[in-house]
């Protein structure tokens, strides 16, 4: 795992199950596509997974091929706590993972998928049934052996998973769609924008909503501003958009995430140069990067 080079960092054994910190680790921060190899080590290969733990939640956004290692740990450390995946769309490289979730073989286990952006699925249930069948997997989700409820969101839902953690989404700009997050806890946020395409020269108002005054956000910095024009359509957004964004909103750091396939750690290094000149809160995400506001 590579060191994270952003705020604080702690070892798994310093941190208390009851604090009132929300602690965010990347378990996969690539998109579109998993990657392997010496020019992607630094950065990490694995396709979209975020781990946000606030008191005794386990809150995941989105099932990437990253959520397998984190399966491990949760299955290895903490077997009985409460898990939430909120999927952001059922795109492969948010989804794939879902099959080698080691937390969904475990009896009594309690997880709660929550989905939104169907896309012809009548509810989350179906989504994950037809992502687990012939032809293109061997066993459907039958042989999960966890209790999982599968709860199916509108657009712009806001809910609460506690007391205290309160969940606000946003539709973003996406081919079928997708649902950004905002996950407020203890006077605190963090926010999920992925994946979303942007209007050239006008600023999204949703996303502007979502990510004001909040504590950290993870942006979809798949492309460059250069290089909207030859992607238009494919639903995602660019590291300097971000960055407009994050200073209207008043956010107050800013990770790039959703790196394609193309991008190696040396244009990813690149890329965080030229963020850090505008603010050196304004960093690149990467595999085994641990935060806690
Ligand atoms: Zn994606
Ligand atoms: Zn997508």
């Amino acid at each position: 795992m590579p060191t994270n080079p952003f705020r604080k960092q702690i070892p798994d054994t310093m941190v208390e199950t009851n604090n009132k910190n929300i602690e965010i680790t990347f378990w996969g921060t690539r998109g579109t596509l998993p990657v392997s190899g010496k020019p992607f080590a630094r950065t990490g290969g694995s396709t979209n997974c975020i781990e946000v733990t606030c008191g005794d939640h386990t809150i995941i956004i989105d099932a990437g091929t990253g959520i397998r290692e984190l399966g491990s740990k949760l299955v290895a450390n903490k077997p009985k706590q409460k898990t939430h995946l909120l999927l952001t769309h059922a795109h492969y490289d948010h989804v794939e993972g879902i099959p080698f979730f080691a937390p969904f073989f475990m009896e009594d286990n309690d997880i709660n998928i929550v989905c939104g952006n169907l896309d012809g699925a009548r509810n989350t249930k179906e989504l994950i049934k037809n992502l687990m069948k012939p032809p293109y997997f061997p066993v459907g989700p039958e042989v999960f052996m966890a209790n999982i409820q599968y709860n199916t969101i509108e657009e712009n839902a806001v809910f609460n998973i506690s007391d205290d953690i309160r969940i606000i989404t946003a539709p973003l700009n996406h081919p079928g769609g997708s649902t950004a997050y905002r996950i407020e806890y203890s006077g605190k946020s963090y926010t999920c924008i992925t994946d979303t395409e942007h209007v050239v020269g006008k600023q999204d108002e949703n996303v502007l909503k979502l990510i004001d005054n909040t504590d950290l956000f993870s942006y979809d910095c798949s492309l460059l501003d250069a290089e909207m024009d030859d992607f238009q359509g494919y639903g995602h957004s660019t590291f300097e958009e971000g960055m407009r964004l994050a200073n209207t909103a008043g956010a107050k750091a800013m990770l790039a995430s959703h790196h394609m396939p193309f991008r190696n750690d040396d244009d990813l290094d690149h890329i965080e140069k030229a963020m850090a000149k505008q603010n050196p809160e304004f960093k690149v995400a990467r595999e085994g990067m641990k935060i806690i506001l």
